[in-house]
């Protein structure tokens, strides 16, 4: 496929601007560029072709099962595109007095109550983009914590290893060291490892739950107390609050901080970067920390600022349109399907696993949460055919590929999360492709070696996309 800047024609264009009704400005000379940009020429037909073919080429919830595990890739119903497109939403400048942005605090007042009924948290900032932006704030409101009260001593972040990969990167950033303890053989907390772990210079433990292997910690009570009476607080990454959310809450896990995304559990789309939210829940002992402003309600909806405040870490208000697309998921499924989705979630996964337990190595056993994790160890042992060529090959049947390789505890791991969004027949149509191609990866491995056959793209190489990703265009 040519790249836009190949299909370009000098003088070739649309006129979608309309006259300029406002009095010309002229910049300096020195602001101004020396040489026209390169910009692409092309009529109004050749745009409409170019993106729908690039969207042809990429697979999306709305193409197709998405099962990518500790990503919730569900369905996000339209209403909640059309609630964030109102022009009372669009039109808004960040910097409108508060009287008349009222609708807009108001939605952000509603949220925040919501989201504190269910983390059971005393406030909420949106001011995170995403969830490890979210880490990272709510981390500095534990240090702010441990500095106010001039506890300097306290330095170190304990994270177990089954958490997320955000989790110790956010620790780092913030300026603490990480502690990392193992997990039992059951893929929770090793409470012994946690115990030798904490101490005076323990500032808080990052915890994951239901952790990175689908399986919600059954000591997460007894976690909780015995970082707190070491003296530290309790950090819960609540990106994935899908298998939880209206059953049981982290503040009374004994959590003092949650962040969420909200482009995962509440439902705006997401991939390709954004924009998503990460808002951090907090409870009120830290609530003086908290970055931005707090909406408050009295007389009108106003804004204020906290005592202590970490500062800003974003512009404004964060992204106030994913905002307004949480609130309104959260009230069309309301108080009864909160829960209800979230029994979806857990029912569908565990579902899933139980159709493929006979044929697919499960790399734990009993019930899950809302994901379930495999293990391909042993069919790469025996037929070279690796966790990578299943997930590619599913490419070819319209099915995007679980996570894979994740959590690192595991070894030829695909990460499976169905979301409580799928009917049961997409889920037996899946389970029937997983089970196909473990028999071609028996009967015909080189064909799954070089799988996908049917995607314009086949296997780049990830490590240099990722390295030294080629984002300009050079003529
Ligand atoms: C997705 C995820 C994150 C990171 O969220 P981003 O929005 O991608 O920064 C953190 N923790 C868990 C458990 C997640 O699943």
């Amino acid at each position: 496929m040519k790249l836009i800047f190949e299909r370009t024609s000098a003088g070739r264009h649309l006129n979608l601007l309309p006259e300029c009704d406002v009095p010309e400005f002229a910049l300096a000379s020195e602001m101004k560029r020396q040489t026209k940009p390169f910009l692409p020429e092309l009529s109004e037909v050749d745009v409409d072709r170019h993106y729908t073919q690039l969207a042809k080429q990429t697979h999306g919830v709305n193409d197709g099962f998405y099962p990518l595990g500790s990503c919730t890739m569900k369905y996000n119903p339209r209403i909640n595109e059309e609630m964030a497109a109102l022009p009372g939403f669009t039109g808004i400048h960040p910097l409108q007095d508060d009287e008349e942005v009222q609708g807009c605090l108001e939605v952000i007042d509603r949220l925040e109550k919501a989201l504190c009924e269910i983390t059971a948290m005393d406030h909420v900032t949106f001011q995170p983009a995403a969830g490890a932006h979210g880490e990272f704030t709510g981390l500095q409101l534990i240090r702010a914590y441990h500095l106010h009260h001039g506890d300097t001593k306290r330095t170190k972040i304990i994270v177990p290893d089954s958490a997320h990969g955000t989790n110790p990167a956010s620790a780092v950033m913030v300026g603490f060291d990480v502690v990392n303890i193992p997990s039992d053989d059951k893929g929770c907390v090793d409470l012994d490892a946690l115990k030798n772990a904490v101490g005076e210079d323990t500032a808080g433990l990052m915890l994951t739950n239901p952790n990175t292997v689908g399986l919600f910690d059954p000591n997460i009570a007894e976690i909780t107390k015995i970082v707190h009476d070491a003296g530290g607080l309790c950090y819960y990454d609540g990106a994935n609050l899908n298998a939880v959310m209206g059953i049981v809450r982290p503040g009374d896990m004994g959590f003092d901080c949650v962040h969420m995304n909200l482009h995962k559990t509440f439902s705006t789309p997401h991939g390709g970067g954004g924009p998503g939210a990460g808002p951090v829940g907090c409870k009120a002992f830290l609530a003086d920390y908290l970055p931005g402003k707090l909406t408050i309600h009295e007389d009108g909806f106003k804004l204020v600022t906290p005592k202590q405040t970490i500062g800003q870490v974003r512009t404004f208000y964060g992204n106030f349109l994913v905002v307004v697309r949480a609130l309104c998921y959260v009230l069309s499924l309301g108080k009864e399907g909160i829960p209800e989705a979230a029994k979806g979630a857990v029912l569908n996964a565990n579902y899933m696993m139980h159709q493929l337990a006979h044929d697919y190595d499960m790399a734990y056993t009993g019930p899950c949460m809302h994901e379930f994790v495999m293990t391909l160890d042993k069919l790469h042992k025996e037929t070279g055919i690796s966790a990578l060529d299943v997930a590619k090959r599913l490419l070819d049947f319209g099915i995007h590929p679980p996570t894979m390789y994740f959590p690192l505890i595991v070894h030829e791991a695909l990460m499976v999360e169905p979301t409580e969004t799928e009917s049961i027949e997409t889920l037996d149509e899946a389970v029937e492709i997983f089970k196909q191609i473990l028999k071609e990866a028996k009967e015909n491995p080189d064909m799954l070696h070089g799988a996908p056959h049917n995607t314009p793209i086949g296997r780049p190489d990830e490590v240099k996309a990722a390295r030294t990703p080629i984002l300009r265009f050079e003529r």
